[in-house]
């Protein structure tokens, strides 16, 4: 364990929360409905090879990651599902994805130029998936030119080289606009021209916030990433009213804790941090916890966020440190050395959400997953508990 009294500062990961957001998606996709779960970036900080071996007994389709190195890393995890690979690979990579028998997107002609002359190396041949742009402007094939490229794939797709799956990318499936269903009709265009040969291949479009405001649009398979790791991915369509408030909400699987390292009390005029920014008003009791930006706390919380000590908030004050942050507990006159305090996740009755620490970081809760550092231990807790 690496949350024993010498750990400044960890990562609580509850794997039964983790398995019980993926139960969910596969409550509201349905027993026909896959599941590829989005693990790029490390499963969201989470750690992907730990995400994966909490879901494998759950049977998902596969895994979604974005670059080839992510893919190999869990083949060497042991993992045998598919593995689609969403970034375009580039040439240096692509010998090695063949070899692991990851699964290719082709957002290009030359990619699958490419990807042919490697499949060889895998001896039960190779798999891609096309990936359509309908709006999303990063990669994939244009929808308007889907007469062009089907003809150049289908002559080059055979036994060795299946093309085994089509995609698109919502671009705003969390806000309350049109645009996912004018990015719905357009692949489904481009769709009727590729599925004119017969050929069953799995289509797959939605976020985890497409797959829970839009049953509609799932297709064969959904790609969740966020959801499974207790974000919220609709904070705006939840705050826009009606529509969004009955959508599921997903259960808290992060919790970043640390240590309370100094206790002072300080007189009123008392200055902390860089840049002095917060100078106290009367006699305080602050407390300084190890944890600061070099840790992912983002630095914009400075004089905003808080922290939860004892179940009750405490305000942070002063500027976030690399290393360390202050919080003011005059409130809180239980709170010691050593004592744990939360920057996110529960605490007693009280809560610090991703999304709230996002959105005074001026961010998406995505990004504050991604930026946890890796200077955090990422301890396991509730293995056991795994309730339906
Ligand atoms: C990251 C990603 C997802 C998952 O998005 P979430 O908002 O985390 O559910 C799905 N599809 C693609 C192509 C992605 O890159």
């Amino acid at each position: 364990m690496s949350n024993r009294a010498d750990t400044r500062a960890w990562i609580e990961i509850d794997r039964a929360a983790l398995r019980r957001n993926f139960r969910t998606i596969q409550r509201l996709v349905g027993p026909a409905g896959r599941i590829i779960v989005m693990v790029k970036a490390d499963g969201y900080g989470l750690g992907a090879a730990r995400v994966a071996g909490a879901l494998e007994p759950l049977d998902p389709w596969g895994y979604g990651v974005a670059t080839a190195e992510e893919g190999i890393a869990l083949r060497n995890a042991g993992i045998r599902r598919p593995i689609l690979v969403t970034e375009p690979l580039p040439s240096a990579a692509t010998e090695a994805a063949a070899s692991a028998g990851l699964t290719a997107s082709i957002s290009h002609p030359s990619q699958l130029d490419r990807w042919a002359a490697v499949a060889h190396l895998s001896p039960a041949g190779l798999d891609f998936h096309v990936e359509i742009d309908t709006g999303m402007g990063r990669c994939g094939l244009d929808w308007r030119e889907a007469a062009e490229w089907v003809t150049f794939l289908r002559a080059r797709t055979g036994a060795q080289l299946r093309w085994t799956g089509v995609y698109t990318h919502f671009h705003s499936a969390d806000l309350v606009d049109e645009s996912s269903a004018e990015q719905w009709a357009r692949f489904r265009e481009a769709l009727r021209v590729v599925e004119a040969d017969g050929v069953g291949r799995m289509v797959h479009a939605a976020n985890s916030a497409a797959l829970l405001r839009f049953p509609e649009y799932r297709g064969d398979a959904v790609r969740p990433g966020l959801f499974l790791y207790g974000g919220d991915p609709v904070p705006e369509v939840r705050s826009a009213g009606d529509s969004g408030t009955h959508l599921p909400r997903a259960e808290v699987v992060l919790s970043v804790r640390a240590r309370i390292v100094m206790i002072r009390e300080v007189a009123p005029g008392t200055t902390v941090g860089y840049g002095a920014t917060y100078r106290a008003a009367r006699r305080e009791r602050w407390a300084t916890l190890g944890i600061g930006y070099g840790d992912g706390l983002p630095r914009a919380l400075s004089n905003r966020g808080s922290a939860l000590v004892h179940g009750r908030r405490a305000p942070i004050v002063g500027r976030i440190s690399m290393d360390l942050t202050v919080i003011d507990v005059t409130e809180i006159p239980e709170a010691a050395v050593g004592d744990v305090a939360t920057l996110i996740g529960r605490d007693g009755g009280e809560e610090i959400t991703l999304e709230e620490v996002a959105s005074q970081a001026g961010t998406i809760n995505h990004e504050i997953l991604t930026g946890l550092g890796s200077r955090l231990p990422r301890v396991e807790v509730g293995g056991g508990a795994d309730v339906e």
